[in-house]
């Protein structure tokens, strides 16, 4: 049978065509095959950095996102056709999603594996292989939320300290503060004034996760826990006169300027924070159980941090201890230390429901064409104290906002539990002012935890920061 006359024209057609199908399958072949050799390298070796660099001579780095899409990384050419990382915010996020110029911090660390990672589809990437180009590395959506970190970097203003807000129910970082700071477009220019041994600014260090403070009075949530647990039948029956400056034998505690609570049940002596109470209520606990508790509340171990560096919190105080270091101890003061980021996670844990959820940072990777590549959802790391301790410190924390120390964020407009503290750190200097609460009271939607360094009273100072915080959320409806 004769066959039908061929068209020459679409036959070359068909060949072109068939051609370059060979030619970018053959490239595709060459490119996951350069691919997975540096990845299982990269297994094989486990140190992961210097093997990602080089994908960064095929890939360049993603974005990196808030939560609402607003670009707070990005890489672009300057005027030589080099890569610059530019960062649009300057220093408003310069610890949290941090840089990439001298090492990786921040996000710039944590998402680095997705940031040189591309997932443009693959007749995309062949092309870019076949024109000597770059495929463009994937996005990375962090939790951070763009409005509440402008907010809580402005609340502080240029005050040295930290704010940290998250989801007790997700464990969604949705904003992370230090100062003071750096910017991070211009890092590697300055980085021998930052990381001179002169420099005592301390700005290369992210005082959310990395600073250690003692807890002041914001640890009365660790005594009252202790206390509920020896004795949760009649717990609240305790009773404390306190006329200011508490005697025991050769010491003395001071209430906060000196003041005269008075007659203090259980409740109104943590909503006061009446040093005495609680200096005096800690010399009648089980010492090897305060220390337990503390330790169920994640004191001298590791934090649910993963990729971020953090400094472990500690609590020292033994069975055997001296009266003084146990009435120090009780009120928050002594020997234990704390970082902001482990304050918002006990109280997130209470706001919670007793259940920590790990706190995080990256939402999800997108390729250049929007389409996911992976999620990330929350994780509970467990229970730190049962629901009905949570409900109990719940109550306490309330009785703080209502008639106590934390009336900064005394509203109509929503409810809110807190603590608050004004810890002394070096005798002569003024406090650290601190606050850690959440709203609504009774469904926890945000945790906000305040430092600020030498800046005096907790409900004066930290106080109003938090309440900026949850104004700005609670509007939302
Ligand atoms: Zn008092």
């Amino acid at each position: 049978m004769k066959k039908a006359e061929p068209n020459p024209k679409a036959n070359r057609n068909i060949m072109k065509l068939v051609y370059g199908v060979i030619i970018l399958f053959l490239g595709m072949m060459v490119y996951m095959g350069y691919f997975l050799q540096i990845k299982r390298e990269d297994v094989i070796n486990n140190s992961y950095n210097p093997r990602l660099d080089s994908f960064a001579e095929r890939v360049t780095r993603g974005e990196i996102l808030a939560s609402d899409g607003t670009v707070l990384a990005q890489t672009q050419l300057d005027g030589e056709g080099n890569e610059v990382r530019v960062y649009p915010y300057g220093n408003l996020y310069d610890h949290v999603v941090g840089y990439s110029a001298r090492g990786k911090t921040g996000v710039e660390a944590l998402a680095n594996f997705y940031l040189l990672s591309s997932h443009v589809n693959l007749v995309e990437q062949a092309a870019n292989l076949a024109a000597g180009e770059k495929n463009p590395g994937d996005c990375v959506y962090t939790t951070l939320d763009h409005e509440l970190q402008q907010a809580a970097s402005s609340a502080l203003g240029d005050r040295r300290g930290a704010v940290i807000a998250m989801e007790p129910d997700t464990g969604k970082i949705l904003a992370m503060v230090s100062k003071p700071g750096y910017d991070p477009n211009t890092v590697e220019a300055d980085w021998e004034s930052l990381a001179s041994p002169e420099n005592t600014q301390g700005q290369l260090l992210n005082r959310v996760t990395q600073g250690l403070y003692p807890p002041g009075s914001t640890f009365k949530i660790v005594t009252a826990l202790e206390y509920m647990r020896e004795r949760p039948q009649d717990y609240k029956d305790y009773h404390f006169d306190c006329d200011g400056v508490y005697e025991n034998g050769e010491y003395q505690i001071r209430c906060y300027h000196s003041t005269a609570h008075g007659s203090q049940d259980f409740v109104r002596a943590f909503a006061n924070s009446c040093n005495g109470a609680f200096a005096n209520l800690g010399l009648n606990l089980e010492l090897s159980g305060f220390a337990a508790t503390a330790e169920d509340l994640l004191f001298n171990s590791s934090l649910p941090l993963s990729g971020l560096p953090y400094s472990k919190s500690s609590f020292v105080m033994k069975e055997g201890a001296d009266t003084w270091e146990i009435l120090q101890t009780s009120m928050g003061q002594g020997a234990t230390q704390i970082t902001p980021i482990h304050n918002a996670m006990i109280t997130a844990a209470i706001a919670n429901g007793g259940t920590l959820m790990k706190p995080y940072l990256l939402d999800r990777v997108e390729n250049g064409a929007g389409e996911e590549i992976k999620k990330f959802l929350p994780e509970a790391y467990g229970e730190l104290m049962t629901a009905g301790e949570a409900a109990g410190l719940t109550e306490l924390m309330e009785a703080v906002v209502t008639e106590g120390t934390g009336s900064a964020v005394r509203t109509d407009a929503y409810s809110a539990a807190a603590k608050t503290g004004s810890a002394e750190f070096e005798t002569g200097k003024e406090t650290h002012a601190w606050f850690t609460g959440f709203a609504p009271a009774q469904d926890p939607k945000l945790v906000v935890t305040v430092i600020v360094e030498e800046a005096g009273s907790g409900g004066a100072v930290a106080g109003p920061i938090a309440r900026t915080l949850f104004d700005l959320y609670m509007s939302r409806g």
